[in-house]
């Protein structure tokens, strides 16, 4: 099973402005001050230890990813990073996929927006199916794409493409996987998804606020990822946030995350739905204070603590 990450910022595409980019080019020619740089061999190794907000970036794009555990293309949310993961699939040309599946964990506009900018969407004999558990999915993206909002309506883009809706309490079988569903708390309702593959878990949870009944034992969610090999979080806001400001938004802290993956025995835990006010440097904290929280709840715990960025790629 191999997960690609093409959009991890929650609500919002998060913009870039020039003061960021002139901001970090300063910090990095700071760094580089005692360092003596003569050459390309040396240049490249000075980025290389760079903090990863320094050398690279979180990214700019809302929810889509990846998971593939086949031939066929597997894809979970339709956000503005769907634009990038079609580019990818045009560039294949002639071997462009011909099936693809989009899961919906719910309909919020940062997890539908890419689609009408998805490439293969308008390709003649490209087979996209789109699941979802709410009962409006298809004429959500139906309006999406009707005037005024874009020009070309939904009908009209070429492929073809089909809406099936999912039953939570089953399973399913899809692109090589199987497929079981959670359904989570979130103003209107959002999904989590299990894939499971020759008994390996990756658990796709994205828009979902989980408070003081996540304290039970019995709490459902444990049940869903546990063992898992991969978690997927949504963990857009840390504790202050959640706590004073941002209670019933629907999303979760980065503290509840690692509280929930230590104790379902996850080994990897990838926080998402980025926060898209953060810049990289505050990311970068969130992920390197997430890491430090780990110890503190449980200095025991093996847990690989990574916040998600675009182009991210994990084999499992
Ligand atoms: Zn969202
Ligand atoms: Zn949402």
């Amino acid at each position: 099973m191999k997960v690609t990450f093409w959009g991890c910022r929650g609500s919002l595409p998060a913009s870039y402005s020039g003061s960021q980019t002139k901001h970090k080019v300063k910090r990095v020619l700071e760094l580089a001050i005692d360092h003596g740089l003569q050459n390309h061999t040396q240049i490249d190794n000075f980025i290389r230890l760079l903090p990863f907000d320094l050398q690279s970036g979180y990214g700019t794009n809302t929810p889509c990813v990846q998971v593939d555990g086949g031939e066929e293309i597997v894809i979970c949310d339709a956000g503005s990073g769907i634009r990038d993961l079609g580019q990818m699939l045009v560039g294949m040309g002639k071997n462009i996929p011909r099936k693809i599946h989009i899961l919906m964990s719910h309909l919020h506009w940062d997890h539908i927006q890419g689609f009408p900018f998805f490439v293969p969407a308008y390709i003649q004999g490209v087979h996209i199916n789109i699941y979802g558990c709410h009962d409006n999915v298809e004429e959500t993206f139906v309006r999406q794409q009707r005037t005024p909002t874009f020009p070309v309506a939904l009908r009209d883009m070429g492929s073809h493409i089909e809406f099936h809706t999912l039953d939570p309490s089953k399973s399913y079988s899809i692109g090589g996987m199987e497929v079981s569903i959670i359904e989570q708390p979130h103003p209107g309702t959002s999904y989590g998804f299990r894939f499971v593959q020759d008994n390996k878990k990756t658990i796709y949870s994205t828009d979902a606020e989980h408070s003081d009944d996540a304290q039970s034992p019995d709490y459902p969610f444990l049940k869903f990822i546990e063992a898992a090999d991969l978690l997927i979080f949504d963990a857009q806001f840390n504790l202050a946030d959640h706590l004073f400001t941002k209670q019933n938004w629907g999303h979760s802290s980065n503290l509840i995350a690692v509280e929930l993956a230590v104790r379902a025995g996850v080994k990897k835990l990838c926080l998402f739905h980025s926060e898209h006010s953060f810049n990289d440097e505050e990311l970068h904290k969130f992920e390197l204070d997430t890491k430090r929280y780990l110890k503190i709840y449980n200095e025991h715990a093996i847990l690989d603590i990574v916040l998600a960025h675009d182009g991210l790629s994990i084999d499992i």
